[in-house]
């Protein structure tokens, strides 16, 4: 745990004076459970005279924070009785935001006496987010007592996409999907897809699955990270970066990072924690963002020109000698790189190198940075200038800055190009390529892999993996996909590749967020390919009108999960709880399962999923029943006790000694702080010596045993444990090394090669032509690149609906503009426009504005919402009302009326000022499967712009599905099939991440 003692010196001396008595509470029988048709009512206490504190932080910040041992009994005044002292005890229970996937802290205040939440605060103690949260944290509050929240399970009575439902209870619906299931996987292994949205924590589903025997496990990574995740992969198979921007003296971002990037709240901090320390902001991006706005260089580079941007700062620091040799000659894969270039499996531009290289007895450094500056030579100033439409002289002071760094360039991408462009993926290759050149790996100030800082703890007992490939998620196309093709299912459903039994969507509304939504609906709809539909979900959302069951699952306050992020360098585990029900618990009453505790009867899914699976194997036949058994309790179902409890008193270094200190168990420790660091620094882990192995001699070919396992030291000088490379010798010494068949950093990927992209630009750090090359873009004929891939810091995907804080910031979505395209299209703020996409168009307004690259429009994600029915469905404040009809292939969305203010309990209903919610872009968007990566390259080809006719309205969008299958196959035929490129008759590279991996069996093509 991370503590500042002289905060706490001074916490404690807190004054707590004239603390009202604390009143009866009601009795279990009459618990107010009100949220979704009341607001917390806060009545008044003893107005008593309460002394609060003043922190004073080390830097001389104040801020206010309760210290946790006052946490169970917390007294404060009303804010909204102010200029009245009125007093409040509350308990503050720690929790984990669930509004993204930084996993802050947050502190609820439940009110001691109604049991209901006041407010959602930030934890203190949480070395993440250490007290702070962005807006979406407390707006957790609204989610909470949103009046449209669903409260009951419900099932579908009409037919699907009617709209008519009845209330069934929490025993039905497990009995009638588990038999579902049961049927499902009694006759196959691929029936049953758990499609994830926002997975929230770390393993347990996984777990789940797995123990089904299943694969089962689809994801939205591929509209998301893919990109970025593959360009790490091929280098170092890291899952992610994790940058310690705290500590850098370069941070260099392709994304708008400091205000909606990836770990926005932890990250945004500790940039600015940097810049302040004296670190230079250098961003990339065709948008002024607020990230690009706080930057000490923008570079408003062309979409798609990233990578070259990128490798002209690489060519410099190469041909000027300015990289850090001993790094390179540490820890690259130079020598097999050097194998290669002899091999003309990767061409150089001299003849007479490559005749050095081959003829030469032993690899030599010296020529690998002979062909370093060989191969990137052409990467001038001049060209990446050009082509990214930036000045020159901006681009090398960027690479002077970086050339500066000293072994410390915290660079991130995670969306943005590398999601936005074909080839993508290419963008975080050069990026890491940057890193790797000023040895800033793991370093101090550096870029770290994210696993490096994230701890999952292992559970009682895993399942072991499955063995089944399910072909809807990772066809045989996409061999290097990272990782599931999942928004392109229903493409593979329309071209009748499969079909499924029991299809779960979790926090997760595909046919609103993937692109090329009217595909999704046709799937959704199609009862003979998605045979049951069942949505877990906080909330109403488009696609969950289309399912068959509604299933409520809790908001961050509601529910348990265990998460981990790589916020900085470091190692730290936090416990989202259902606040409610620890309070209730604390206060002697017996909960037996989270719904009885949270508004209505919203459940957990971690409760969900154990009555689920146990019932799906009532005898234990099918073999699943076991993993759901207590460890305490052998032959009985586990409660979610029991789980937590046994990972926090076995797989959590540290934590039993932490809570034994404080006379706590492990569990109770947790349940009081809501979180426990693992480590407080972790730097360069790849450099740690294999203790067994200190006291060996390593020498090549050399092998010997350790305790009945075979050890190597191979030729690359790997370190092989009974066949399976475990580390690699540098220095002399047994080191961990990364975890790449190489043990080293990849800069040439023999996996890549030998999986059929043989060609330099995919084997080593490279450009790619993006399918929004200027080639690829008719400015003449009034084409333009439809940039929708970024944010508002506001929003959260399609749950800031059930958040009316958040919609009153943000809610509309206008086309982006820059002065001169809008005066050449005629147009001015607030005129409707027309853009047109390849497979429909869409109307909206559009912003005028200057922080916007010209020949580029652009619209913000996560806005548009749409509902069928005036009364029910997302809320009618947060959506428009509109009609959805069809006319063979093509598909209209009108919309009806926007967003109006409506009565409920809750005043501020009535209240809403706004009408336009904005549009629903998505739908207009075509598929553009990246051959490699399979991500989804955002970028859309603005067909035609034009202001749009009168008879055209505001919102309305028209799609042609033929269109859309056609420009689906286009991208389809790009792929290189793992059916005519494996080089070992197996699906997929056996190393490469997937989610969920089956057995190496289940890897072969013929299986
Ligand atoms: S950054 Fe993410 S996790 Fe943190 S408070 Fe904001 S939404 Fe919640």
């Amino acid at each position: 745990m991370s503590q500042k003692p002289s905060v706490f010196n001074l916490l404690s001396t807190m004054l707590k004076v004239g603390a009202p008595p604390e009143r009866t509470r009601p009795q279990p029988t009459t618990l107010t459970n009100v949220a979704g048709t009341d607001l917390p009512d806060f009545a008044d206490a003893n107005p008593a005279d309460v002394q609060m504190i003043t922190v004073e932080h080390p830097d001389g910040r104040m801020s206010q924070y309760p210290p946790p041992e006052y946490w169970d009994d917390w007294v404060e005044y009303s804010g909204k009785d102010w200029p009245r002292k009125v007093a409040h005890r509350y308990m503050l229970v720690p929790t984990v935001c669930f509004n993204c996937e930084s996993a802050c802290g947050l502190l609820a205040y439940v009110d001691k006496t109604t049991l209901e939440i006041k407010k959602f605060e930030g934890n203190p103690v949480h070395p993440g987010s250490r007290g702070r949260n962005c807006a979406k944290g407390p707006a957790t509050h609204n989610q909470t007592y949103d009046p449209e929240r669903i409260l009951y399970p419900l099932k579908r009575v009409g037919k699907r996409g009617e709209g008519k439902w009845k209330r069934i209870t929490w025993d039905e619906a497990l009995n009638e999907i588990s038999a579902k299931m049961r049927a499902s996987r009694e006759k196959r292994r691929d029936g049953i897809m758990y499609h994830v949205g926002r997975p929230g924590e770390d393993g347990y589903t996984n777990r789940c699955i797995t123990a089904w025997g299943v694969d089962g496990h689809n994801s939205h990574t591929n509209v998301c990270s893919s990109g970025a995740r593959a360009g790490y992969a091929f280098w170092c198979n890291w899952d992610r970066p994790s940058p310690d921007h705290a500590h850098a003296r370069v941070i260099l971002l392709i994304s708008s990072h400091l205000e909606t990037g990836h770990y926005f709240n932890p990250h945004a901090q500790r940039i600015i924690e940097g810049k302040m320390n004296g670190a230079k902001i250098i961003t990339l991006d065709p948008r002024l963002s607020n990230t690009a706005s706080m930057s000490d260089t923008w570079l408003p580079t062309w979409p798609g020109s990233e990578s070259d941007v990128l490798l002209a700062i690489a060519n410099y620091l190469i041909q000027n000698d300015l990289y850090d040799k001993a790094f390179v000659e540490r820890w690259v894969n130079w020598q097999d790189t050097l194998e290669a270039v002899g091999s003309k499996q990767l061409a150089v531009n001299s003849a007479s190198l490559q005749s050095l290289v081959s003829q030469s007895p032993t690899p030599q450094f010296e020529h690998f940075d002979l062909v370093l500056k060989d191969l990137y030579a052409e990467f001038t100033f001049a060209r990446a200038a050009a082509t990214a439409q930036v000045p020159v002289e901006r681009l090398e002071e960027a690479a002077r800055i970086i050339a500066d760094c000293d072994g410390r360039l915290a660079a991130h991408v995670w969306r943005s190009a590398s999601i936005g462009n074909l080839g993508g993926w290419q963008v975080a290759r050069c990026l890491m390529f940057l890193n790797v050149l000023t040895g800033s790996v793991g370093t101090r100030g550096g870029t770290s892999g994210g696993e490096w800082n994230k701890f999952v703890p292992k559970p009682f007992k895993s399942p072991p993996a499955f063995n089944a490939w399910n072909e809807l998620q990772l066809p045989d196309e996409w061999p290097l996909a990272h990782f599931e093709m999942s928004f392109l299912l229903p493409h593979f459903l329309e071209e009748e590749r499969g079909d499924i039994d029991v299809y779960f969507t979790r926090v997760y509304n595909p046919m609103w967020i993937n692109p090329d939504g009217f595909m999704w609906l046709k799937a959704l709809q199609d009862e003979t390919k998605m045979k049951c539909h069942v949505a877990l979900t906080p909330t109403w959302n488009e696609s969950a009108w289309f399912a068959d069951y509604v299933l409520p699952m809790g908001h961050a306050g509601e529910r348990h999960d265990l998460m981990s992020q790589e916020t900085h360098a470091g190692q730290w585990i936090a416990f989202r709880q259902p606040v409610r029900r620890v309070a209730m618990e604390k206060l002697g009453q017996k909960v037996r399962f989270t719904y009885e505790a949270n508004p209505g009867e919203v459940w957990e899914e971690n409760e969900w999923w154990i009555e689920l699976s146990a019932r799906m194997d009532p005898d234990g036949r099918l073999g699943i029943r076991q993993w759901f058994e207590s460890p305490y309790r052998p032959g009985q179902i586990i409660t979610v006790d029991e789980y937590y409890q046994w990972i926090f008193e076995n797989s959590v270094p540290g934590l039993p000694a932490a809570a034994a200190a404080e006379s706590l168990t492990p569990l109770q420790y947790m349940r009081k702080y809501g979180v426990f660091e693992v480590k407080q620094t972790n730097y360069q882990p790849y450099e740690k010596e294999i203790e067994r192995l200190r006291d060996w001699r390593l020498e090549t070919h050399s092998q010997f045993t350790i305790q009945n396992s075979q050890f190597t030291i191979d030729p690359s000088a790997r370190i092989l444990e009974n066949g399976k490379a475990i580390g690699v010798v540098v220095d002399g010494k047994p080191r961990e090394g990364f975890d790449t068949p190489s043990r080293k950093l990849e800069f040439f990927s023999p996996t890549v090669h030998q999986w059929g992209w043989t060609e330099r630009e995919y084997t080593i750090p490279w450009t790619l032509k993006s399918h929004v090359h200027p080639d690829n873009i008719n400015r003449e004929k009034g084409e333009m690149i439809l940039l929708p891939n970024f944010r508002l810091p506001t929003l959260i995907h399609t749950r800031s609906a059930n958040a009316k804080w958040l919609y009153e910031i943000s809610h509309k979505n206008p086309v982006w503009m820059h002065p001169s395209d809008a005066q050449w299209l005629g147009v001015q703020t607030g005129d409707l426009v027309r853009v047109e996409t390849e497979i429909g168009y869409f109307i909206d307004k559009v912003w005028v504005t200057e922080g916007m690259k010209p020949g580029i429009i652009a619209m913000s994600h996560h806005l548009g919402r749409w509902r069928l029915e005036e009364n029910t469905g997302v809320n009618p404040g947060m959506s428009s009302l509109a009609k959805l009809s069809e006319n063979g292939s093509q598909h209209k969305l009108n919309i009806l009326h926007g967003a109006q203010p409506w009565s409920t309990f809750d005043p501020d209903t009535s209240r809403v000022w706004w009408n336009d919610v904005g549009v629903h872009q998505n739908l207009t968007h075509a598929v553009h499967p990246d051959p490699i990566s399979g991500a989804h390259c955002w970028l859309q080809k603005a067909v035609n712009v034009r202001k749009a006719a009168a008879t055209e309205a505001y919102g309305e969008v028209w799609v042609d599905t033929d269109k859309s299958m056609a420009v689906y196959r286009e991208w389809v035929n790009m792929t290189r099939p793992a059916s005519q490129v494996s080089p070992d008759g197996n699906r997929r590279p056996l190393w490469l991440r997937r989610p969920l991996k089956p057995v190496a069996e289940a890897y072969k093509r013929n299986s």
